[in-house]
């Protein structure tokens, strides 16, 4: 396997960051994940932009020019042979003596890029049995619109999941209304056939796949309404499932402990995941 550090592309085995960076340090990092699916790279453009954005919010400078970043993506991609799987960008504020100020404005970014292949025989499992959910209350800072690599609630929050037999762990803010999971948005299907997520202001990650599920959703012919819904109505509904890059839409069957419906994975939530190869923007790896 290789992947690229700061301008080489290196064995993944050997690739490594200076003990003083900053996103080792401090967590003072941002990233993003791209699907790659059947050899081609998804929703590139929505990606880039949501990584600017976080650098911008977070006064960072981009590591290269987008074109090249994109040039370094495919190329590690093809370096992996990766034809189902995902690409990982990460961008740090770079390498300086430690101090929690930033450092001078000419320090360079360090920029790290990861490809990696889907166990596509896991992937079709999943999707058949559907993944089970807790929920946690809300403990992360108000900026997690930002793709920020300070992910440590996050961490102890899917590692809770997995404790207790599940795969995603949801976000409860103090209204008893779902955020997002640890790594995923939060969806529901009423009993109309609607489906529900939150809106994404200040307090979810405004997620790419969510983004384009508006336009999958479009295509089917159905309603999305952006609003918040309880664990209680989620327990309640007619289908649940979660989207990220890495799951597209992915079917909830339980939330701590309750089965949702039959307790097997939604028809409306598998035509999503049908369609959305279709309807994203793709470029060839
Ligand atoms: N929320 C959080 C907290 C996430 O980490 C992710 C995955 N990166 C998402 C939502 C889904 O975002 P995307 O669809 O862009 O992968």
């Amino acid at each position: 396997r290789i992947a690229y550090v700061n301008g080489r592309y290196v064995v993944h085995r050997d690739a490594c960051v200076h003990i003083e960076d900053r996103g080792y340090q401090f967590g003072d990092g941002v990233y993003e994940v791209c699907e790659v699916t059947r050899g081609f790279v998804v929703d590139t453009v929505r990606h880039l932009d949501r990584l600017n954005r976080s650098l911008s919010e977070l006064s960072m400078a981009w590591p290269m020019a987008r074109k090249a970043l994109v040039v370094v993506m495919r190329e590690v991609i093809r370096r992996n042979g990766v034809v189902n799987g995902l690409v990982y960008v990460q961008v740090t504020r770079g390498v300086a003596g430690r101090d929690f100020v930033f450092p001078s404005p000419d320090t360079p970014p360090s920029l790290v890029v990861i490809a990696r292949k889907f166990n596509m025989d896991a992937v079709a499992k999943r999707v058949e049995n559907g993944l089970k959910v807790i929920t946690v209350p809300e403990n992360r800072w108000d900026r997690v619109d930002i793709k920020s690599t300070g992910l440590l609630p996050n961490v102890l929050a899917k590692q809770k999941a997995k404790e207790a037999g599940c795969q995603e762990a949801w976000f409860i803010d103090t209204d008893g209304m779902v955020k997002e999971g640890g790594s995923s948005n939060a969806w529901i299907v009423t009993k109309d056939g609607v489906l529900v997520t939150r809106p994404a202001d200040h307090g979810i990650l405004r997620g790419i796949t969510r983004t384009t599920m508006f336009d999958v959703a479009e295509k089917l012919g159905l309603k999305i309404e952006e609003r918040k819904f309880s664990v209680a109505e989620a327990k309640a509904a007619r289908e649940v499932f979660i989207s990220s890059a890495t799951t597209i839409a992915m079917p909830i069957v339980e939330i701590d402990g309750a089965t949702i419906a039959n307790g097997h994975p939604g028809s409306i939530t598998l035509s999503l995941r049908q369609a959305f190869f279709d309807v994203a923007e793709k470029i060839k790896a």
